[in-house]
């Protein structure tokens, strides 16, 4: 089975750091991805993931993080459960892209197919996404609440 995992608010608690984009004027997105390293690992999403990962199953993250915070995120995943994501494939947003997360995820999953990774499952916490891979045919669960 081919998995997709989001990564904000899906494997990383990044709660600490949304002040800096949410609700304000003015959001400061280089900040807000500076301080990704201090994100805590949502637990159960994490668990599931190696456990997918342990029983032979794809797994790919695709995340509208910005790819200027590469190396940390890099440096996360490989201390979070064990280091057993270290082996999935890590798609983020290319640098200066400000596209929508609905339309740069659309474009990955259009290039995926194309290149035969077909997603059967995709766990993401942002609710419009959710609505957007249900619409594409994928079984989607979203793991928190997500109206923003
Ligand atoms: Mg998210």
């Amino acid at each position: 089975m081919n998995v997709v995992f989001d990564l904000d608010g899906t494997l990383a608690d990044c709660q600490h750091r949304n002040y800096l984009v949410h609700g304000v004027e003015k959001p400061d997105w280089y900040a807000y991805y500076q301080l990704c390293g201090l994100d805590t690992p949502i637990w159960p999403v994490v668990e599931l993931a190696t456990n997918l990962i342990r029983r032979g199953n794809r797994i790919e993250i695709w995340t509208g993080r910005s790819a200027i915070v590469r190396a940390d995120t890099e440096d996360w995943l490989n201390g979070c459960g064990l280091g057993a994501l270290r082996g999935a494939k890590l798609l983020m947003r290319p640098e200066g892209d400000c596209r929508p997360d609905t339309e740069l995820k659309a474009r990955w999953l259009a290039t995926a197919r194309e290149s035969g990774f077909v997603p059967d499952l995709i766990i993401e916490d942002r609710t419009r996404m959710i609505d957007f891979w249900r619409s594409q045919g994928i079984v989607a669960l979203q793991c928190a609440e997500g109206n923003f």
